[in-house]
């Protein structure tokens, strides 16, 4: 990096999980870990007290504490009316927003010894000027000078590369953990532009969750006989969808997965194997496969629906099943290179070239 030019930090503000990455000194982009030494962090913001605490102790609390932690703010970015009161103090979804964003940049400067300044931040390319706005406006509130606002399927181009490659046009399948979105994009003169873009803002891995935690407290209900539902305490609730994400990670591993319900002094073992998890979560894949034939069919209206590659962008995308199906579908073995970075990675890219071009 030559003598002052600043650094340009690319920030992915997800839905679920937020991270940021900066790019190094041999031209590589490189996630910067949070202080709890994970690459990306939950996007759920506690209040506490005098004190605002965001990733993992507010997500492992969020079902317990309703009233105190906000999730899934992104999905009101640009919303005049959305508050959220706490201790006599209304926080709109910008106010929580510049929190993540304060978590992430601040365990960063920590990570790296350095101040950061300046950043693109990410956002579905669905956003409007207000949501658009709001997010620059997060950024602002966290004390950055935000370059861009750059559209998540390009930044996700960015990162696998085809901006440098040949012409050609790509299906971006991102199921992240609240969203899906399912865009085309074409490249053209090495320049990115958005075709198209489906999906359902909805639809995402928290619901693979949800389907597990269904599962375990039918499995319980049939092992112990207990007329009580453990979905209605909230601490096993709040239990219950921890376990079953770790679970359904476990499962991009393994074959088979192990849980506990405890509720109302009974206790139920339970295993999910692979199989299972599929067949109880086959509606919700089957349903991202009709948004993106739904996306086709736009396409092909705006005059063309053939696309030379499928890339994989979002946590969720590292379930086999998400391979499988498109492949099943689509007869083209879709590409997968850190799907939950991806987005930061080709934001802090984007970054580099923006202020190089500029100068400054
Ligand atoms: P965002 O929703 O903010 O875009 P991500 O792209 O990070 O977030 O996706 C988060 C989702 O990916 C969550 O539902 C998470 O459980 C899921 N996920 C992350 N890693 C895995 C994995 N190894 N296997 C299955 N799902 C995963
Ligand atoms: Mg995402």
């Amino acid at each position: 990096m030559s003598e002052g030019l600043k650094r340009v930090f690319g920030i992915d503000l997800g839905t679920t999980y937020s991270a940021i990455a900066y790019v190094d000194e041999h031209g590589k982009s490189v996630v910067v870990p949070n202080q709890e030494s994970e690459r990306i962090t939950p996007s759920v913001v506690l209040f506490d007290g005098d004190s605002v605490i965001v990733g993992n102790t507010a997500k492992e609390s969020s079902k317990i504490e309703p009233h105190r932690v906000v999730s899934r703010i992104k999905q009101h970015m640009g919303d005049p009316n959305f508050v959220f009161e706490h201790d006599g103090q209304s926080y709109s979804p910008e106010d929580v927003s510049s929190f993540i964003l304060r978590k992430v940049v601040g365990d960063a400067e920590l990570a790296l010894g350095e101040k950061i300044t300046d950043a693109v931040v990410t956002c579905p390319a669905y956003f409007g000027a207000p949501e658009r706005e709001a997010t620059a406006n997060a950024g602002r509130l966290a004390g950055l000078n935000v370059r861009a606002i750059l559209n998540e399927p390009t930044a996700a181009a960015i990162a696998y590369g085809l901006e440098q490659g040949e012409d050609q046009t790509v299906l971006v399948y991102d199921l992240g953990g609240g969203t899906f979105d399912v865009t085309m994009i074409e490249i053209k003169d090495r320049l990115i532009r958005v075709v198209c873009t489906g999906g359902d803002h909805r639809l995402g891995g928290t619901l693979w969750d949800e389907a597990i935690v269904m599962h375990l407290a039918e499995q319980f209900r049939e092992q112990t006989g207990e007329e009580s539902d453990p979905l209605d305490d909230p601490e096993v609730l709040n239990d219950l969808f921890l376990q079953a994400e770790r679970g359904k990670k476990t499962l991009t591993q393994r074959d088979k997965a192990p849980f506990r319900v405890t509720h109302a002094g009974k206790q139920a073992r339970v295993e999910l194997d692979r199989a299972k998890f599929e067949e109880v979560t086959r509606h919700l894949m089957d349903r991202t496969l009709e948004l993106t034939r739904e996306m086709l069919a736009d396409a092909r209206a705006k005059g063309d629906d053939r696309f030379d590659k499928i890339i994989l962008v979002g946590g969720a995308t590292r379930m086999p099943q998400v391979r499988d199906r498109l492949v099943a579908e689509f007869n083209l073995e879709p590409e997968t290179f850190d799907p939950d970075e991806a987005v930061a990675k080709g934001a802090a890219l984007f970054g580099l070239k923006e202020s190089l071009q500029e100068g400054v």
